[in-house]
C-alpha cells in the first residue's frame, strides 16, 4: 500500500531557513534589485576619506560582524549586497580581522583551478559548485585610500577559501553572483543535507 513519503532533511533545511531569514533585513538577494546584477561604481580615491564612503565603509562592517553573529557564517560583504552602490567590499581574513577592499583590479590569476561548492549571501541557501582561479593577484585601495597589492598564493584550504572570496566579492562588483557561474543549471542545490560538507572539498579542474 502506497503512502507519502516525508521531504529528506525536514528538520535541517528548516534550521537553514531559519538562519537566512535572521538576516533577510539587511541583505539584498537576487531577484529583490537590479543592482545586484549590475557593475557598481568606482569611489575616487580623494572621497575615501569623505565622511560618506566612511559611513558606508562602517555600515558593511557592520553587517558583516552582524551576519556572522546572528549565522555563525559569512566571509564577506560587497556594497551592492546591502544597498551601497559603491566598489566597496569587506572581507574577513583567515584571522577574522577584516580588511576593507576598495576598487580592486585583478592583474594576475593562476591557471591552476578549483571547483568548489558555494553558498553566497545574496543566494543563500543555494549551493553553487563553481570552478576559479587557485589565487589571484590584485590591487586595491583601504579604507585609509592607501594603495595595496594582494599577492598571497597560499594553496592551503584556508589560502583557497580566501581567494575564493575575494573572486566572489570582486565578481559582485560587475553585478556577478556565484550562480551565474556553475557550469550547468543542474548543479545547483539547496542547503539541506546537514552532512554536505563533510564531503565537499576542493577538486582541481
Ligand atoms: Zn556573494
Amino acid at each position: 500500500m502506497w503512502k507519502p513519503q516525508p521531504a529528506p532533511f525536514a528538520s535541517y533545511k528548516k534550521n537553514v531557513l531559519a538562519r537566512a531569514a535572521k538576516v533577510a533585513d539587511f541583505i539584498y538577494q537576487i531577484g529583490e534589485t537590479p543592482a545586484l546584477r549590475q557593475p557598481s561604481i568606482l569611489v575616487p580615491v580623494k572621497e575615501i576619506s569623505s565622511a560618506e564612503i566612511q559611513a558606508k565603509i562602517n555600515y558593511l562592517q557592520d553587517c558583516l560582524r552582524r551576519y556572522r553573529r546572528l549565522t555563525g557564517y559569512g566571509r564577506g560583504i560587497t556594497g551592492v549586497q546591502v544597498g551601497i552602490p559603491e566598489r566597496i567590499s569587506v572581507i574577513f581574513t583567515a584571522d577574522m580581522e577584516i580588511i576593507t577592499i576598495i576598487n580592486p583590479k585583478i592583474t594576475k590569476r593562476s591557471s591552476k583551478h578549483y571547483k568548489y561548492p558555494e553558498i553566497c549571501m545574496s543566494a543563500n541557501p543555494i549551493i553553487a559548485p563553481v570552478s576559479r582561479p587557485a589565487w589571484i593577484e590584485f590591487s586595491y585601495h583601504d579604507e585609509k585610500g592607501s594603495l595595496k597589492h594582494w599577492k598571497t598564493k597560499d594553496d592551503t584550504d584556508a589560502g583557497r577559501i580566501m581567494n575564493r572570496v575575494f573572486q566572489n566579492e570582486i565578481d559582485h562588483m560587475e553585478g556577478i553572483i556565484n550562480i551565474d557561474k556553475v557550469a550547468h543549471p543542474k548543479e545547483l542545490i539547496l542547503e539541506s543535507d546537514p552532512k554536505f560538507y563533510e564531503n565537499a572539498g576542493f577538486e582541481e579542474v
